[in-house]
């Protein structure tokens, strides 16, 4: 257990996707270390060895407000229960609070100086701490504090290391191995990074899966349900992960990928580069409709680690965890992530792909026009005002606004159809994500006049008017074209009292021609172009 080298980490460093990293050399590492403090409480405890930079009186840290991808500002520092800041031989130093996510540190000529703080841990979210009897989740934004004064890009080792509270049998984040140093210690090359990278300890059932060399595993802990097939899941995930990989022709990573998968009461995935953090609740896990939604939510989150994890509007290319952004593209990282989660798992061939695809997009469309909001609000105000109220809707007034979660899908679809309509199906909107990424992914950003153009570009047509109808303005969207080009109509209801018939529900028209049959078969498998 030697300290670990500047020359050991630089090796790691590359970080495909990642905003580029400010140079620095010999920067020496932030250490982080995590235990549970006091399980019935519910507290862990953090200690952070912050070197001090040559000739500096005083250190500024802080924590984030608000977690990449999770568009709350949750203020994790009040979860903060106490904290102090000492010398390495545990002298005292003194610590000022100038804001409530801020702390200053006298550094009295040491270095490095030690700041520790104990963490409330009862927050069972995918941007929360959780510590339960069996596992604890530990999320970077909500967990580590770093310098205050130092981009969160800046290429300097952060040590993670996790001590397990005994009898828990592994830690599971998808960091590398830190060189030299004990099991469950960890290297991120960045803050970024390690902000990045959830952490599951406890003893979870974990199944391993190689997509194009590239490993992946399904990591399970919590209220298991009797019923639930872990094995059966991995497989379908591992199906939907190859689904994925021949959609974007390459995998990204450059390290395993984990789906880390508890069962609770809760709502929701989070996306990062390597890793999704699910929250796999009882009603996902049911017979019947609960397991196909489910595959589409895991699908989703995999999704994500190209298009908004790489490929990202240009407002979020960088992060600023103490500022929330404002983007009018989320109907894009998030609306068109569950377009195509959906259409991945429809290709992966786990389900039928036909009924998988109509059940997804009545469900959208459905949702939609049952929203009175969207004759209120436009699909890039949603994106744009998304901080007033939540990232899934949840708080935000339905009368009031509509969710790009909701109307962004369907625009896809939309889109979708325009495209391979205007290019008699030579083209689709799986080339404009291919085009973007390749031109925009990384630290490039698009902005929303550029993924427009990489659409206009692959359609080789004019998509201003669609684009200026679906986006900015309230008015009801035209199914009719896309219903037409792939054969489908909602099907007919009686009255609407009629309850054998949900409203909104696409199906495949009985006179549906050869040609629609077929175009519908090509948008919903990797079947032949028609
Ligand atoms: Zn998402």
């Amino acid at each position: 257990m030697g300290p670990i080298t500047v020359a050991a980490i630089m090796s790691l460093l590359a970080s495909p996707g990642s905003a580029p990293a400010q140079a620095a050399d010999d920067l020496p590492p932030i250490v982080y270390a995590i235990e549970v403090a006091d399980s019935t409480a519910q507290t862990a405890r953090v200690t952070v060895n912050v070197p001090v930079p040559q000739g500096r009186d005083s250190v500024e840290l802080m924590m984030p407000v608000w977690s990449p991808g999770y568009y709350v500002v949750e203020n994790y520092a009040k979860r903060i229960d106490s904290f102090e800041a000492k010398a390495p031989d545990g002298t005292p130093l003194e610590v000022e609070k100038p804001s409530p996510n801020h702390w200053t540190i006298a550094t009295k000529g040491q270095n490095p100086i030690v700041f520790s703080y104990v963490l409330t841990c009862k927050i069972r979210s995918v941007t929360g701490n959780w510590i339960g009897t069996d596992f604890a989740v530990w999320n970077g934004p909500a967990t580590f504090v770093t310098l205050a004064d130092e981009p969160t890009t800046t290429l300097r080792p952060h040590l993670l290391r996790v001590k397990r509270p005994e009898g828990w049998e592994r830690s599971c984040v998808a960091l590398d191995r830190a060189p030299g140093e004990e099991p469950d210690s960890y290297v991120a090359p960045t803050y970024d990074t390690l902000a990045d990278s959830p952490i599951l300890v406890g003893t979870p059932t974990v199944y391993e899966f190689t997509v194009d060399g590239v490993k992946h595993a399904l990591v399970e802990v919590g209220s298991i349900p009797k019923g639930w097939d872990g094995a059966r899941a991995a497989s379908d995930v591992e199906a939907i992960v190859r689904a994925t990989a021949r959609f974007w022709g390459k995998l990204p990573f450059d390290r395993p990928y984990l789906f880390l998968n508890p069962h609770w009461q809760g709502n929701g995935g989070l996306e990062h580069a390597h890793s999704t953090l699910l929250s796999t609740s009882p009603r996902m896990t049911m017979e019947g409709p609960g397991y196909p939604f489910w595959l589409g939510f895991v699908s989703h989150e995999y999704f994500h680690a190209f298009n908004v994890k790489r490929l990202r509007p240009v407002e979020i290319s960088t992060f600023d965890y103490a500022a929330p952004p404002q983007t009018a593209s989320l109907w894009i990282s998030e609306g068109l992530t569950s377009y195509f989660g959906e259409l991945m798992v429809a290709r992966s061939g786990v389900v039928d792909p036909s009924a998988h695809i109509l059940d997804a997009m009545s469900r959208e469309i459905r949702s939609l026009q049952n929203t009175p909001g969207r004759l209120a609000q436009t699909l890039a105000q949603s994106s744009l005002e998304v901080w007033n109220g939540g990232t899934s809707g949840v708080g935000r007034d339905p009368s009031k606004t509509v969710s790009y979660y909701v109307k962004g899908p369907v625009v896809g679809f939309l889109l979708d159809a325009e495209i391979r309509r205007a290019t008699d199906n030579d083209r689709s909107l799986d080339d404009v994500m291919r085009l973007a990424f390749e031109r925009y992914s990384g630290a490039t950003g698009f902005t929303p006049d550029q993924f427009r153009e990489a659409a206009e570009e692959v359609s080789k047509t004019d998509l201003k008017p669609f684009f200026h109808k679906a986006l900015d303005t309230t008015e009801e969207l035209d199914y009719q074209p896309a219903l037409d080009w792939f054969g489908l109509r909602f099907a007919p209801r009686e009255n609407d009292d009629d309850s054998k018939v949900a409203p909104w529900t696409l199906e495949v028209s009985p006179d549906a021609t050869d040609a629609q049959k077929a175009r519908w078969k090509h948008l919903t498998t990797d079947g032949e172009r028609p």
